[in-house]
């Protein structure tokens, strides 16, 4: 049997992860501390024969007793009010965490798939994002916690590629949504359709004219399974999001009209460094494992609502 550890198994995006792998027959060894996960999260696969969970801060090294042949890093705050919340945390999941991880891959020979995310692009300068674009980052400010541990964490994952020919993969992760957000994340999804919900007003930030394209969570697993299971990409660094654009603020109006709500639009401050443009380019990862999202945005929001409605009720 395979088996696969998932660090930040107990989040949004390591929870359904965990679910692909052990409905597919894999060992599943998750790791979580709960900083921002939640047992609930795992509760349905706690009792399956191929799954272990071990409460554990990867911040702090971990030895485990069987061979490990393939490990995702997906431990770290993804929220930016969580991150943001959780500065030092942050910084610390992708730096000290990342080196664990990987001196782990490095012991047992293992794939290394490292969890980066399109922050890295930062206030974007080009549009779409393709994996070649260096970025524009403030490298101190607010979100620099963020941004900066995770572009440390690719340079760290591309070294042990380059030094020990380790087995790295890199996802660049784009806006995910999709059942178990919480309903007090912060980020844009989960926020606009609880206030829809409760017809409070929905907050837009700014003017609302910043894009971003959201991808949904069963789209986004699918991807980091293929390219999970498939030889030879040792060393890539893959986009994977959907293209499809969205102002922010009609996407305020698209849930407003999803919910049937009587919900107005508010508008609110800025906050620092948020950025104007997002949208992946995903042409590599479509030539490499012939992947694209294939949920539609009414689909992903229909399944996203009924869930948080029942966190609701
Ligand atoms: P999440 O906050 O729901 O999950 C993160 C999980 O990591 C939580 O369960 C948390 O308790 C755990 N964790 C944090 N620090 C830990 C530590 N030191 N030791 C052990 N566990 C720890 O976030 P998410 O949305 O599921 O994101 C998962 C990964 O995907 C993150 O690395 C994030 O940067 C990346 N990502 C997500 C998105 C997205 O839209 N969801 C976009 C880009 C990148
Ligand atoms: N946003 C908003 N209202 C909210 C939450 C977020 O207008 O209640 C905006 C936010 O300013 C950003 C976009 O929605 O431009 C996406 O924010 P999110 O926190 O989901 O993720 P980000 O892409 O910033 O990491």
């Amino acid at each position: 049997m395979v088996t696969v550890i998932i660090t930040g198994v107990a989040g949004f995006v390591g929870s359904h992860l965990a679910d692909k792998f052990v409905n597919k027959g894999f060992h599943v060894i998750g790791i979580d501390n709960f900083l921002t996960g939640s047992i609930e999260n795992i509760s349905s696969l706690l009792d399956k024969d191929n799954f272990e969970f071990i409460e554990h801060d990867i911040i702090k090294p971990i030895k485990l007793d069987e061979k490990i042949d393939i490990i995702l890093h997906f431990a770290c705050p993804a929220s930016p009010e969580d991150y943001l919340q959780y500065p030092l945390e942050t910084l610390r999941v992708d730096s000290i965490g990342t080196y664990n991880t990987l001196e782990m891959s490095r012991e047992n020979n293992a794939r290394y798939i490292f969890a980066s995310t399109s922050e890295i692009y930062g206030d974007p300068l080009v549009n779409p994002q393709p994996e070649t674009y260096w970025g524009n980052v403030h490298s101190t400010g607010l979100r620099s916690v963020y941004d900066e541990s995770k572009r440390f964490s690719e340079a760290l994952s591309m070294a042990y590629y380059r030094e020990y020919c380790l087995d790295v993969r890199i996802v660049r992760i784009f806006n995910t949504y999709g059942p178990r957000m919480k309903l007090n994340d912060g980020r844009v999804v989960p926020n606009f359709i609880s206030q829809a919900l409760k017809n409070e007003d929905l907050t837009v930030y700014g003017e609302g004219t910043q894009t971003r394209s959201f991808c949904y969570v069963k789209d986004l697993v699918e991807g980091i399974f293929k390219i999970s299971n498939t030889d030879n990409l040792n060393g890539n660094i893959m986009n994977l999001g959907n293209p499809d654009e969205y102002k922010i603020l009609d996407f305020a109006k698209i849930i407003i009209n999803k919910t049937n709500s009587n919900s107005k639009i508010t508008f609110k401050d800025l906050p620092e460094d948020d950025p104007k443009l997002r949208c992946p380019d995903i042409s590599k990862v479509q030539s490499l494992i012939e992947w694209k999202p294939q949920t539609s945005l009414d689909n992903g929001l229909q399944e996203t609502i009924k869930f948080l409605k029942s966190k609701l009720e």
